[in-house]
């Protein structure tokens, strides 16, 4: 089966041709307009979406060498994320569907990025089920109880910010440009992370919550930058160290805890923060020692993109899961629902 996979929830604009769990093609069409923004501006990702999609599209064919006409279905991102962007795939995934008369298929974005592990590829394994999913992106932190590729729990989330905006915020704070949670991960390799100590949350169980470690951040490079201007210049590498170590301490603490409550040591991460080099370290430390079985997706199945779209398309296709042409976005969209 060739499927055609459209993911435009955020400011990515990417189209993947798979043919069953294998990806001939995965475009992405990433939307530098935001970065003197500082952020993700909405209207204005809408309008490259629409902009980038008919080119994203032609190129994701042509670099598979499919045809339109071969086609056996469209699958694409029905939520969560932005509404405006969500609208742009939605609407070209239905009208496309129904032009080539095949059947059309909704993904949801964040069971998406969990289930990129199954994408057939030298470079990654798939895990057997059951297993621990934790979704760490821009705007998710979740831990997951995977039973199925369609039986999900979530065991735990943030109660406010996500882990990839924890990343994002505080690199703006040093003055870094959006996004700028691979920024920190870079700087963060060459710097001492017991440099500086910044606390951690308390939240019970399974929760997450990241936005006081983002203002004691502020608070810190506030005092710091008084006594000595060039405070953040003169130490970025240690800085950012510093964060990165906080936030994965969080990350694997309430993993142990969730380890220790379901008996579960098979551990699967997803979203655009498991591309960070901190984190795939943990883990494989975390094999060694702890004895888990960890799976980390290939690094563009990391970040948004249509490939992880595909691959849920294709598993619904089998379970002959499609949806009908009334179908509307979804901005807010639970794993499971
Ligand atoms: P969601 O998937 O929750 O809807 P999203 O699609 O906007 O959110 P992703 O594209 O999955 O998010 O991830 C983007 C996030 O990943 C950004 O916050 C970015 O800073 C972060 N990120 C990407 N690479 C790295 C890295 N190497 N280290 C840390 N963070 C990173
Ligand atoms: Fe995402």
């Amino acid at each position: 089966k060739y499927i055609l996979a459209i993911e435009s929830s955020c400011d990515d604009t990417s189209a993947a041709v798979l043919c069953n769990t294998k990806v001939l093609s995965n475009v992405v069409a990433t939307q530098e307009i935001h970065k003197q923004y500082g952020g993700v501006v909405p209207e204005l990702a809408s309008r490259a979406h629409q902009q980038n999609i008919v080119p994203v599209v032609h190129q994701a064919l042509a670099k598979a060498n499919i045809d339109k006409k071969q086609l056996s279905a469209i699958a694409f991102t029905r939520g969560p994320g932005l509404m405006g962007s969500l609208l742009v795939g939605t609407s070209f995934a239905k009208s496309l569907a129904l032009g080539l008369d095949i059947p059309l298929i909704e993904v949801n974005h964040m069971e998406a990025h969990i289930l990129a592990h199954f994408i057939e590829d030298d470079a990654q394994t798939t895990p057997e089920f059951p297993f621990l999913a934790m979704t760490i992106s821009g705007g998710h932190t979740q831990i997951v109880k995977v039973t199925d590729h369609f039986n999900m729990e979530v065991l735990g989330e943030t109660l406010d910010d996500a882990v990839g905006e924890a990343f994002d915020k505080s690199a703006k704070l040093m003055g870094l440009p959006y996004p700028g949670g691979p920024l920190i991960d870079k700087y963060a390799k060459l710097g001492d992370a017991t440099a500086f100590s910044f606390p951690k949350p308390k939240v019970d169980g399974l929760n997450f919550s990241f936005s006081g470690l983002k203002t004691s951040i502020l608070y810190f490079l506030q005092r710091e930058s008084q006594k000595n201007s060039d405070f953040v210049a003169e130490n970025i590498n240690d800085i950012c160290a510093s964060v990165q170590y906080t936030i994965l301490e969080i990350l694997m603490e309430k993993l142990q805890m969730a380890v220790d409550q379901t008996g579960i040591t098979r551990i699967a991460i997803g979203g655009g923060v498991a591309a960070n080099s901190g984190i795939r370290g943990r883990l494989r430390d975390a094999e060694e020692n702890l004895g888990w079985q960890t799976f980390i997706p290939k690094f563009e199945y990391c970040t948004d993109n249509a490939a992880m779209i595909g691959i849920v398309g294709y598993l619904k296709f089998n379970k002959g899961e499609f949806t009908q042409q009334n179908i509307a976005a979804k901005a807010r969209y639970a794993i499971g629902s």
